[in-house]
């Protein structure tokens, strides 16, 4: 008698669980391995999915499973490793595991194509272009970098120097295919000639101490699972040290996973890699085509690629020979993703590097307390860089104390005067200001009406360029009313201050210099931030005004002064980690200040000069001012010093989030002693895209508390009668409570 054999297969379905199918015909057993892909039926349609077991017997009729309709890998894609991660993550996420898969494959695996690089063409240098003098190039800098780029490689495809220099590309290889300096072939080659001589920093840098003695400790035990926490601020060699670091798995034949922020990753950051490394980079973020996305995932998957560099969702990138990750600015949010599969890509890859058997590196000027917390318990191995490398010297700090001061849309007296200071010694100036638009607020001032989204509990946001006014909750856009639509009086005033208006003023005070804002608005074309990023760099005095996205990656080696109009924000947040992210972001945005030669000034305007968080920020700095949080949270058994879970429910009628949740909660409370219930209340913004939201925190001493009650609880939503009704969702270790 032959044994039943089944395999439980994946698919993009939004049920918790895989599904049951008897092999394709005229397939037998082997082959059908987890990792592999296979179509099968699913209801009416036909659907990709991956084979995560096989098994002898099924909870299922046998008579009603149906067989899948074909095997499409003859060698699975995913290895088990991979499917491991996989399946950890959408356990510990709660999220359905088809649909994991579904978003962080490359669309061309979802879709079935054969998994395997297709010819491309490759780019090397001819002899013209070996022996060309440079100076003949000096007014062609673009020309020259792509020449030395292609130089300084084996060769390189179109795609690979896309990545580096940017959408120009096209334009000037065509330029020097015409001039004969470059050619294409079919295959890779060995570089002729010798660049490299012409990179600047090509070769490691001597460490100082502090340097030193962390890479020996990245060194040590290299082929051992290891977490280390760099905390270093901006400036003070973690690059250099992460450069170091590869290097030395590089020479041991093996790949090297980089995250870094989603805003990070520019052609700064990517060109220095590439300077350093004669190697294959490949990279992820989110311009790729798809076709390009699928060929760097496969060059990572069979070992082409040396140095993977990606975003949050590179931590699911295989690998052929994994050697070391690394996850640059640990704390940044853009690792949590923020709907559907809530999934940390940091988390994530330390239970990679542990599955692996590899060391991970975490660095950051400012340490989540998270991994600040495990690093002071001694799970992490802990190194402090607290000199900036080179010469440069650390800012100093000044509080402003606004109270009772006249000011200018924003700025006093005090500050203008300090900004002239620093534009009359011909250097730069970044003004910080954590709010896009023109104003938060437009107001009648006969009758106070407030100019609010119908959709949500929020005011429309005032734009003038182009004007209109929109809602940062769900983007809707209205033109801009001439008379107030409750009194029809014309007296309308924006209130409030945004980045537009900021820039608007620092434009009429300083008339003569260049004012650059930097905000989601302002870059939404991807050339946009580069292109003020290259006249920023090119040192003449200017006065850069921007949100958060000044904090991240990007280095202004000549701003010697660094203002943030408005600190009080984040003071009182309702968030319990509103101040965490306060000092982060402050500390971060300062960063950006003095890297050159000129130290730099960081000055702040507040109207809560003595509040004690602001003041342990500015006159310690952040690694005193995060223990001093630690403690509190410690004594509050706030995360990391307990686990949460929060749950959303939303639905168009307001009565139903509150009932679905309640009625759950009642049903299975009882069972679990162990776990905290704050809730069901309503989200901070209850009305949001006109729907209304309720949602309930989960929290417990153990990870393992939380999970065993998402778990209830998830099963319980599933079979409760308004489950179709309600739109819910599960967020493990959230970061943000909206
Ligand atoms: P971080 O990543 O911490 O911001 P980087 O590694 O980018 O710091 O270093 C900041 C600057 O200092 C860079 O220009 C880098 O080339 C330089 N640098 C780093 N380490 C050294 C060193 N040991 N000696 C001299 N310069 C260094
Ligand atoms: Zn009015
Ligand atoms: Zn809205």
């Amino acid at each position: 008698m032959t044994t039943d054999f089944f395999i439980q297969v994946a698919v993009p379905s939004p049920l918790r669980r895989t599904f049951d199918y008897r092999p394709p015909p005229g397939c037998d057993q082997t082959g059908l391995e987890p990792g592999a892909r296979v179509q099968v039926p699913f209801g009416s349609r036909r659907m990709i999915g991956l084979i995560t077991g096989t098994s002898s017997n099924s909870d299922f009729p046998a008579t009603r499973i149906k067989a899948a309709y074909k095997l499409i890998d003859q060698d699975p894609v995913l290895d088990d490793k991979l499917m491991q991660l996989y399946q950890w993550a959408a356990s510990y996420y709660q999220f359905p595991i088809g649909q994991v898969l579904q978003t962080s494959l490359p669309a061309q695996i979802r879709k079935g194509n054969a998994a395997e690089e297709k010819q491309t063409h490759y780019w090397q240098l001819t002899d013209a272009g070996i022996s060309i003098e440079t100076t003949s190039l000096k007014n062609a800098p673009r020309q020259l970098e792509l020449l030395e780029l292609i130089g300084s490689r084996k060769t390189m495809t179109s795609a690979a120097l896309k990545e580096v220099v940017g959408k120009e590309v096209s334009s000037v290889l065509k330029t020097l295919l015409e001039k004969n300096l470059i050619e294409q072939v079919p295959h890779q080659t060995v570089a002729k000639g010798n660049w490299q001589k012409l990179y600047r920093d090509d070769e490691p840098l001597q460490l100082n101490p502090e340097q030193e003695i962390a890479l020996t400790a990245i060194r040590q035990n290299n082929d051992q699972f290891n977490v280390h926490l760099l905390e270093g601020v901006t400036g003070s060699g973690k690059t250099e040290i992460y450069l170091q670091a590869i290097a030395d798995v590089l020479a041991l034949g093996k790949q090297v996973l980089v995250l870094v922020p989603e805003i990070s990753l520019t052609p700064q950051t990517l060109r220095r890699f590439e300077r350093r490394f004669n190697r294959d980079i490949a990279v992820f973020h989110s311009g790729l085509t798809d076709n390009q996305r699928m060929m760097a995932w496969l060059r990572a998957r069979n070992g082409k690629a040396d140095i993977i560099i990606g975003t949050r969702s590179a931590i699911f990138t295989p690998l052929a020979k994994p050697g070391l990750i690394i996850v640059d600015e640990e704390h940044d949010a853009s690792y949590k993703q923020q709907d559907g599969f809530r999934y940390s890509g940091r988390d994530l890859a330390i239970y990679r590097a542990r599955q692996l058997h590899i060391p991970v590196v975490l660095g950051t000027a400012t340490p989540s307390l998270e991994s600040l917390n495990n690093a002071l318990a001694g799970r992490y191995h802990y190194h402090r860089l607290t000199e900036r490398a080179g010469n440069a010297s650390h800012p100093d700090y000044r509080l402003l104390d606004i109270k009772g001061q006249e000011l200018r849309e924003g700025f006093s007296g005090a500050l203008i005067d300090i900004i002239r200071s620093h534009l009359a010694q011909k250097n730069q100036v970044l003004i910080f200001l954590n709010r896009r638009g023109f104003a938060p607020l437009l107001l009648c001032r006969d009758c106070g009406w407030i100019a609010t989204c119908p959709r949500c509990d929020s005011s429309y946001t005032l734009h003038r360029n182009p004007p209109r006014m929109s809602c940062h909750h769900c983007e809707a856009q209205k033109p801009v009313p001439s008379v107030c639509q409750e009194c029809n009086s014309t007296d309308l005033a924006s209130m409030g201050l945004g980045t537009e208006k900021t820039e608007q003023t620092v434009k009429d005070l300083f008339p003569d210099i260049p004012v650059y804002r930097i905000d989601r608005d302002s870059t939404r074309n991807r050339d946009a931030l580069h292109n003020i990023i290259e006249k920023v760099d090119s040192g003449k005095p200017c006065i850069l005004v921007g949100t958060q996205m000044l904090s991240k990656g990007h280095h202004f080696p000549n701003v010697t002064l660094v203002a943030v109009l408005d600190a009080d924000g984040g003071l009182f947040s309702a968030d319990f980690r509103g101040q965490e992210q306060m000092g982060q972001l402050l500390t971060q945005v300062s960063g950006r200040a003095g890297r050159g030669e000129t130290s730099g000034e960081v000055v702040i305007q507040t109207y809560n000069s003595t509040h004690p968080t602001l003041l342990s920020l500015v006159g310690e700095g952040y690694a005193p001012f995060a223990r001093k949080l630690l403690e509190e949270r410690k004594l509050g058994k706030l995360p990391p010093f307990s686990y949460m879970a929060l749950i959303r429910a939303e639905a168009s009628n307001q009565q139903l989030p509150i009932k679905f949740l309640s009625e759950i909660v009642n049903d299975i409370q009882a069972g679990f002693s162990n776990v905290r219930i704050i809730g069901p209340m309503p989200s901070p913004m209850e009305k949001r895209a006109s729907m209304f939201r309720m949602q309930m925190i989960i929290e417990a001493d153990k990870r393992s508390w939380v999970q065993l009650f998402l778990h209830a609880l998830i099963t319980r939503m599933e079979e409760h009668p308004d489950n179709r009704k309600v739109r819910w969702s599960v967020d493990v270790d959230p970061l943000d409570f909206t």
